[in-house]
C-alpha cells in the first residue's frame, strides 16, 4: 500500500494545496487498493468513473487556488443505505438492488460540495439490520485483522462492515455509516478504526434510508480523531428536509494534542456495563483506560445506570414497529423489486415482499405489525417508550454527577465469522450492541476509540458518552485517549 493512503486527511490536505501530490494521484491509489483488498469484500458498488472525473475536478480548483474544503479531493466511501444521484443504493437488498436514486442524501450532497471523492458505496447488512455485516445479499464483509483465508475469518461488525473495513484498509480517509443501535461504533471497535455517532438531529437524516427513524443517525469512520472532526464540520448543520434536524452547528476545532490536558474532567464508569458477556481483555482495557484517565488529572467515579439492562429488549420493540412501518412503502409498486405476479393486487404486494426482504427483515416487519395491532399496542409499543424514557432519565441523572462516561463500545472482540453466524440475528444484536443501544435510546453522541490489540492481534475498543451536543468535548477527550495510547493502524499487512 502506498504511504500516502496511510496518512490522516489533514495532512494529505496540506500535500495538495502546496502542489505535493495531484487529487488524481490520491484517487488513483485509493482505487488501485479498493481492488486489492477486494476479498474482503467492503465494497458493493466501485464509482471509478465519476471518482475519476470528481478528481480532475479538484485538481483543477487546486490549480486555480479554489479549493472547497479540507475534504477537497480526499476520497470516500459511502454506506449503500444513504442515497446516492445517479449511483445505486441497495441497502443490500434484493428488494432495491437496482435502485438509483434521483437525488443524494443530505450528508452525501454536503461531502460532494466539499470536493470530497466518492469512491463507492460499502457493505451492510440488509436494511441495515444487524450487527456483523453478515446479512448482506452479497455476502459477508470479512474483518482485516485476523484474516486467515475465506474459511477462517472474523466478522467486521455492523451493520457499517464495510465502511469501517474501507478505512481500515487504507482504501478511503473516511466513510459515512449509520447507527440506530451501535451500526458505525461496532465495526469501529471490531476493525480498530475510530466510529462517531453523533447527538440526534445534528446531522440530517434526509437521504438516509430509515431504520427506526427516532434513533438513526448519520455515522462516521476514520482512522483520526481529528479526521472525522473534519468530515463532521462538513456534514453537520441544520436541514429544512429533516424534520428532527437542529437548527444550528458550530464547526469544532480541536487543539493539538500536547495542548489539551484532561485535568478536573468528571469521568463515569456505569456499573450496568459490566454486563454479563464482557471478556477479560477488553474489561481490562477499560480499566486500564481510566486509569490513564486518573493519572492525567480527571477524577473517576463508577455511576450507576439501572435501566441499562433493559435496553436491548426495549430496542428491539421500537425498532420492530418502526420497521414496520418503514417497510411498507416496498410494495413492488413504486420502486424497487416486483415479482412476476399479476393475478392481484395483494399477491403482487405479498410476492414481492416475501421474495424482496431477507428473513431477518420479514421477521422484524411481522413481529412489528404484532406489536402495533390494536389490542397489543399498549402493552408493547407504548410499555416501551415508557422505558425508553427511564434509559434516557439514567442518562440524565448521571449527568449531574459527571460530564462523559467511559464503557467497552462491544463486550469482545470480534468472533469469528463461524461462530457468530451460529447465532440467530437477535441474540447476535443482544450480545453484540448491549453497549451501544443505550446512547441511541438517548439521543447522546458517542464516540468508540481503538485502544490497543488483544493478546490474538485483534483490535479493542472503548466508548466514550457525552450528554447531547457536547461533541467538542467529546471529541476532544477522545483525541486526547488517541494520542495516550497510540493504536496500531496499518501494522498488519493486509
Ligand atoms: N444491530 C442493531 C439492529 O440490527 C442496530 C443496527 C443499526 O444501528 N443500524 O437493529
Amino acid at each position: 500500500m502506498d504511504k500516502l493512503l496511510s496518512l490522516s486527511i489533514n495532512n494529505v490536505s496540506k500535500l495538495l494545496a502546496d502542489n505535493s501530490v495531484s487529487p488524481q494521484l490520491v484517487t488513483s491509489l485509493a482505487l488501485k487498493r479498493v481492488s486489492e483488498t477486494k476479498k474482503y469484500n467492503a465494497f458493493v458498488t466501485v464509482a471509478e468513473k465519476t471518482a475519476t472525473e470528481s478528481a480532475q475536478r479538484s485538481e483543477k480548483r487546486i490549480k486555480d487556488k479554489n479549493v472547497l474544503s479540507e475534504l477537497d479531493g480526499i476520497p470516500v466511501a459511502v454506506k449503500d443505505n444513504f442515497c446516492t444521484r445517479g449511483l445505486k443504493t441497495t441497502c443490500a437488498s434484493k428488494m432495491l438492488h437496482d435502485f438509483v436514486p434521483t437525488y443524494n442524501a443530505t450528508v452525501v450532497e454536503r461531502l460532494l460540495n466539499a470536493g470530497a471523492v466518492l469512491l463507492g458505496k460499502s457493505n451492510l447488512d440488509e436494511f441495515a439490520m444487524g450487527s456483523g455485516t453478515v446479512d448482506s445479499i452479497y455476502g459477508a464483509t470479512r474483518n482485516v485483522w485476523g484474516y486467515e483465508d475465506e474459511r477462517s475469518f472474523h466478522i467486521s461488525g455492523g451493520s457499517s462492515g464495510g465502511s469501517a473495513v474501507a478505512v481500515a484498509t487504507g482504501a478511503c480517509f473516511g466513510a459515512l455509516g449509520s447507527d440506530s443501535g451501535g451500526s458505525t461504533r461496532n465495526p469501529a471497535s471490531y476493525c480498530g478504526v475510530v466510529g462517531f455517532k453523533p447527538t440526534y438531529g445534528l446531522v440530517s437524516r434526509w437521504g438516509l434510508i430509515p431504520l427506526v427513524n427516532s434513533m438513526d443517525v448519520p455515522g462516521i469512520l476514520t482512522r483520526t480523531v481529528d479526521d472525522c472532526a473534519s468530515i463532521l464540520n462538513v456534514i453537520a448543520g441544520h436541514d429544512s428536509k429533516d424534520s428532527t434536524s437542529r437548527p444550528s452547528y458550530r464547526k469544532i476545532r480541536l487543539p493539538p494534542a500536547d495542548k489539551m490536558t484532561i485535568r478536573g474532567l468528571r469521568v463515569g464508569i456505569p456499573a450496568e456495563y459490566h454486563g454479563q458477556y464482557l471478556c477479560r481483555e477488553v474489561r481490562e482495557a477499560w480499566n486500564e483506560v481510566a486509569n490513564l484517565l486518573l493519572q492525567h488529572g480527571a477524577t473517576v467515579e463508577q455511576v450507576s445506570m439501572p435501566n441499562t439492562e433493559y435496553s436491548i429488549v426495549c430496542y428491539s420493540i421500537l425498532n420492530q414497529c418502526e420497521v414496520a412501518s418503514n417497510m411498507a412503502r416496498y410494495d413492488g409498486l413504486e420502486y424497487g423489486f416486483r415479482a412476476d405476479e399479476n393475478s392481484s393486487t395483494e399477491k403482487l404486494f405479498a410476492t414481492t415482499r416475501s421474495l424482496g426482504f431477507n428473513e431477518i427483515v420479514r421477521n422484524r416487519i411481522l413481529t412489528g405489525n404484532y406489536f402495533l395491532l390494536t389490542r397489543n399496542y399498549d402493552k408493547y409499543f407504548t410499555k416501551a417508550l415508557k422505558v425508553r424514557r427511564k434509559i434516557a432519565d439514567d442518562f440524565d441523572r448521571v449527568w449531574e454527577r459527571v460530564q462523559i462516561l467511559l464503557t467497552p463500545t462491544t463486550p469482545t472482540t470480534a468472533p469469528l465469522y463461524s461462530e457468530f453466524v451460529q447465532k440467530t440475528n437477535r441474540d447476535q444484536c443482544a450480545l453484540h450492541d448491549y453497549c451501544t443501544q443505550p446512547a441511541n435510546m438517548a439521543g447522546c453522541p458517542a464516540i468508540s476509540i481503538p485502544i490497543r490489540l488483544s493478546e490474538s492481534g485483534m483490535p479493542i475498543g472503548l466508548q466514550l458518552i457525552g450528554r447531547n451536543l457536547s461533541e467538542p468535548m467529546l471529541l476532544a477527550v477522545a483525541k486526547y485517549i488517541e494520542n495516550v495510547v497510540q493504536f496500531p493502524h496499518f501494522v498488519r499487512k493486509f
